[in-house]
């Protein structure tokens, strides 16, 4: 057992999912069984998270026989937890992907990442999932040294992208949409999207369930092999026999794929659910009920939930457990922004874990001609894990071109491989979360 295991990070003691805020108020739909039996299938998924998931769904739109493993319950990971935000584009801003790899590839980067956010949408629509989908995400200047790149990077998107839903907003402004002086200056997105991520995983996996997809959960992959015909993965003391697999475990992977593991560094971040706050408090706080997240490194990103909850994020660990009281860390965070809260009562705090990548770009390849991954979102997960999925089943089903086109990005190891990983990172985590304080 790995230490994670040992600290119950990447395993439930129940088969439930966290307690969270999500949790309580997750759709109720008949839960999957175990893999109890051996099986085939054209293409097995290991992983039930919005990867996996989407995969599912649209393999089986393709007529494809699938299985997806799921260790713990849907959802279980980062896409049960996370902060639900929909941001349009890459997780790297355009004028970095610009700088970094030409105008025509950024082109062709941010016409994925549109399309990512509108295939969140369109699925959420066509499979009508209730998950309280809403538009606008205001990112908030933290720094007057930001206001500049807020600016340039609204010019851009409007002037060389048409992208005309993103605007620049002065500081009066965002005063009034925020109830706080704090920021700078922001950027309005009215297309980037938030949600409750948990129960638009649970529609995904009962869209995949409607189209044909068979998924087991309590069924985790222990390890897998190729044989001279098919993929032969191990869970729950059977085998599934599969012409195809797909590793989808994100920040979860463990030690299942030691080759995968290098690319990513699994890191812990931190949410709340405050009590229900008045309809007069919930507009001061948030005016417009758009999702808000600042430009610290680490960053603090809120939203309000349907029955006007501050859901908060803030505050991340590197280490291989989580903090002993989770609602005390993320609380000094949320006073921060809103110290008119300190009375306020705080009633869900939970953790996650997701992967980074060393570029901030998603890591997405095949081990074999057999054996595909997606990975490494580094937070922009809900539109990219689900349009990974999309990819992912298109390559598979015999139109490669997109997906190779993101599998080509250089994707650089972390210095160390997975052995030495966490030492250089997390100095250099704690040396930009100490550039916040400053
Ligand atoms: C606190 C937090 C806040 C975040 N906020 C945002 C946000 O606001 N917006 C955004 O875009 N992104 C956000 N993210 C990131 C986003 O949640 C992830 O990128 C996304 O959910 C990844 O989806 P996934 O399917 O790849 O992985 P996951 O959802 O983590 O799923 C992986 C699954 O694999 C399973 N698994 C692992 N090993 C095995 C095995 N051996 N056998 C079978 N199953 C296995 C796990 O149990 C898990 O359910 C956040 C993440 C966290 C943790």
């Amino acid at each position: 057992m790995s230490d994670f295991n040992k600290n119950s990070i990447l395993h439930s003691n129940d088969g439930q999912h966290t307690n969270s805020f999500y949790a309580e108020t997750a759709t109720h739909v008949e839960a999957f069984s175990a893999l109890d039996s051996d099986s085939e299938a054209d293409v097995c998924i290991i992983g039930g998270g919005y990867t996996g998931l989407s995969a599912a769904l649209h393999l089986a739109e393709e007529g494809q026989k699938v299985i997806l493993l799921e260790a713990e319950k849907v959802a279980w990971g980062a896409s049960g937890r996370n902060g639900g935000h929909v941001g349009v584009g890459q997780r790297v801003g355009q004028d970095a992907l610009e700088k970094k790899y030409g105008k025509v590839t950024a082109d062709q980067l941010w016409a994925l990442g549109l399309e990512a956010s509108n295939l969140v949408s369109d699925i959420i629509i066509k499979h009508q999932i209730p998950c309280d989908l809403k538009h606008g995400i205001l990112h908030l200047a933290a720094k007057a040294a930001d206001v500049d790149y807020l600016k340039q990077n609204t010019e851009n998107l409007r002037n060389n992208y048409d992208y005309e839903q993103v605007s620049f907003i002065e500081k009066d402004e965002v005063d009034q949409m925020v109830g706080s002086a704090k920021y700078f200056a922001g950027q309005l997105d009215k297309g980037s999207m938030h949600l409750h991520p948990l129960n638009y995983a649970i529609g995904l996996a009962e869209a995949a369930r409607k189209m044909g997809a068979t998924i087991f959960e309590q069924s985790r992959v222990t390890s897998y092999e190729k044989n001279s015909d098919a993929v032969v993965i191990n869970s729950n003391s059977n085998q599934i026999k599969a012409k195809k697999l797909i590793i989808a475990c994100n920040g979860y992977l463990d030690k299942l794929e030691p080759k995968l593991a290098g690319k990513i560094m699994p890191i812990n971040n931190f949410v709340l659910a405050t009590e229900p706050l008045s309809d007069d408090l919930a507009k001061q706080l948030i005016r417009d009920d758009v999702a808000i997240q600042d430009s610290l490194y680490v960053i603090n990103y809120w939203k309000l939930s349907a029955d006007n909850r501050l859901i908060f994020g803030g505050g991340e660990n590197y280490t291989m457990k989580f903090p002993s009281n989770i609602e005390i860390f993320v609380r000094k965070y949320m006073l921060r922004v809103y110290p008119q809260l300190e009375s306020t009562t705080i009633d869900y705090a939970w953790g996650g874990t997701l992967a980074v990548t060393m570029n901030r770009m998603p890591h997405y390849g095949q081990l074999s001609p057999e054996v595909y991954y997606a990975q490494g979102y580094s937070g922009h997960g809900v539109p990219t894990a689900t349009m990974a999925g999309k990819l992912l089943a298109e390559a598979i089903t015999g139109n490669p071109e997109r997906f190779n086109q993101l599998a080509n990005l250089p994707s650089p190891s972390f210095p160390g491989g997975t052995l030495l990983r966490w030492p250089g990172l997390v100095a250099g985590m704690l040396y930009h979360s100490l550039k916040d304080k400053l």
